[in-house]
This record gives C-alpha cells, sequence and structure tokens, in this order.
C-alpha cells in the first residue's frame, strides 16, 4: 500500500499522516525532515540560502540516514540525530532554498523510493504523488487556507518550545509556498490524479477518517482495520 499526500506547509499532512499510519499499522514517512537536514547542514557550514553552487558543493559531505524507532522516524545526519533542530523556522527557509536545487532532490530520490520499496507507507511532501510514487494507490493533495495554517504552525512551534509570531510565520510562510510552487523542478503541485481536500474546516480526526476511507477503496476492501 502507497498513500502519497502533497500539500503546502501547514496543511496537517503530518498529523494525519501520523494517525493514517498507526491505523493502517503502515510506515509514516516524512519527506521534508530529509530536505531540512540538507538544509540543517547547508547552513551549519555558514553558506547562504541563494548559493547553489554552495549547496551543491555540501552534497559529497552529507550521508543522510532513516531509521525507525518505536514506530517513529529520525533522520541522521552523519551518525547525529538532529531531533526537533531541523524545526526551527530559519531551517525551514533553508530547507526550502535547498529544495529547489535539482541536484539536491536527485541526491535525496533513491533514500526516499527505497523506504517505499520495502514498506506499506503513507509519505508526505510536495512530490510524492507527482515524482516520487507516481503509482501511489493513493494521493492526496491536502490544502488550508494561509491563515489556518499558518495558525496551527505558530501553535506546533510553541508546544516544541521555538518562540515565533503568527505574523512572522505567516509571511514565512506566504514566501515558501511561492518558492515551492514556481520553482522549475518538482513543483509542489497535485498530481492530475490526486484527490484534492481542503481541511480548513476539518479536524484532525475528521480528515484521518478520510483518508482511511479513501485507502480502504483502493485496497478493494482487503485492509482489515
Ligand atoms: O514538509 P516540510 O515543511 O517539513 O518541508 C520543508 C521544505 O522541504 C518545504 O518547504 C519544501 O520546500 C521542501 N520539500 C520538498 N519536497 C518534499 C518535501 C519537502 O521540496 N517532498
Amino acid at each position: 500500500m502507497q498513500i502519497a499526500i502533497d500539500g503546502p506547509s501547514g496543511a496537517g499532512k503530518s498529523s494525519v499522516a501520523k494517525a493514517v499510519a498507526k491505523e493502517l499499522g503502515i510506515v509514516y514517512v516524512d519527506t521534508g525532515a530529509l530536505y531540512r537536514t540538507v538544509g540543517y547542514f547547508v547552513r551549519s557550514r555558514g553558506i547562504a540560502r541563494e548559493d547553489r553552487a554552495g549547496i551543491v558543493s555540501c552534497l559529497p559531505h552529507i550521508n543522510i540516514e532513516v531509521r525507525y524507532e518505536n514506530g517513529a522516524q529520525h533522520v541522521y545526519l552523519n551518525g547525529e540525530d538532529l531531533g526537533d533542530r531541523i524545526r526551527e523556522p530559519e531551517i525551514s527557509m533553508y530547507a526550502s532554498a535547498v529544495s529547489a536545487v535539482p541536484a539536491v532532490r536527485e541526491f535525496l530520490l533513491d533514500t526516499q523510493r527505497r523506504i517505499a520499496e520495502t514498506n506499506s507507507v503513507i509519505m508526505d511532501g510536495r512530490d510524492i504523488g507527482t515524482v516520487i510514487l507516481p503509482h501511489a494507490d493513493v494521493k492526496i493533495f491536502l490544502t488550508a487556507s494561509i491563515e489556518a495554517r499558518a495558525m496551527r504552525r505558530t501553535k506546533e512551534l510553541a508546544e516544541k518550545g521555538i518562540d515565533a509570531r503568527f505574523e512572522d510565520v505567516l509571511r514565512e510562510m506566504r514566501e515558501r509556498d511561492d518558492n515551492d510552487r514556481n520553482r522549475a523542478v518538482a513543483p509542489a503541485v497535485a498530481a492530475p490524479d490526486a484527490i484534492p481536500m481542503d481541511n480548513s474546516e476539518m479536524t484532525v480526526e475528521e480528515c484521518t477518517a478520510a483518508v482511511i476511507a479513501l485507502a480502504k477503496r483502493a485496497a478493494g476492501g482487503v485492509l482489515s482495520v
């Protein structure tokens, strides 16, 4: 079973995907964490976000490993688990910048596909339905109004102990949406066969139930949940 969930940041992809994975007993793959990890490394080297050649020069020095520990995804950068350090707003902007560089997308392609080859997965990102898993059983493009998304992200950051103002989150989210939608490679757009879902007015539980119903339908009733 392969479920692809794409959409802009703050649309609730990870909360929904985590809940679906738990319910269906499949693996949740957060692909944004991979771009964040590359972004983290680039920033730690003091390279500017606009410096594409500098970003590419980092790649040979990056070893990324994804491990699942107690059902949770951990991304190791050169042997170190960075935890919530990759969630900082500054790293979000770096992730968005590095993700527009074709060599970075190429670099992370195999890691993502390999996980899906050996596991049943629900994978979230921006190009899962279009590039990574074009033959996924279910494809969903999850959206919500930008205000709802920025509000959720501000709360999420506060829960992680990261102090951020709503206005700043909103502005950075707009910038990131623009970058992600308008880049030349793997732009964050819905696959032609993706089901659009706007969850501005839905709870995580409602959205999760809707995705599970679609997965069961795609499996032709074979899923025994
Ligand atoms: O999903 P998340 O907000 O953690 O992703 C961080 C950034 O990584 C996004 O803004 C996007 O630029 C990039 N990304 C991507 N393709 C993916 C997942 C994330 O380009 N499949």
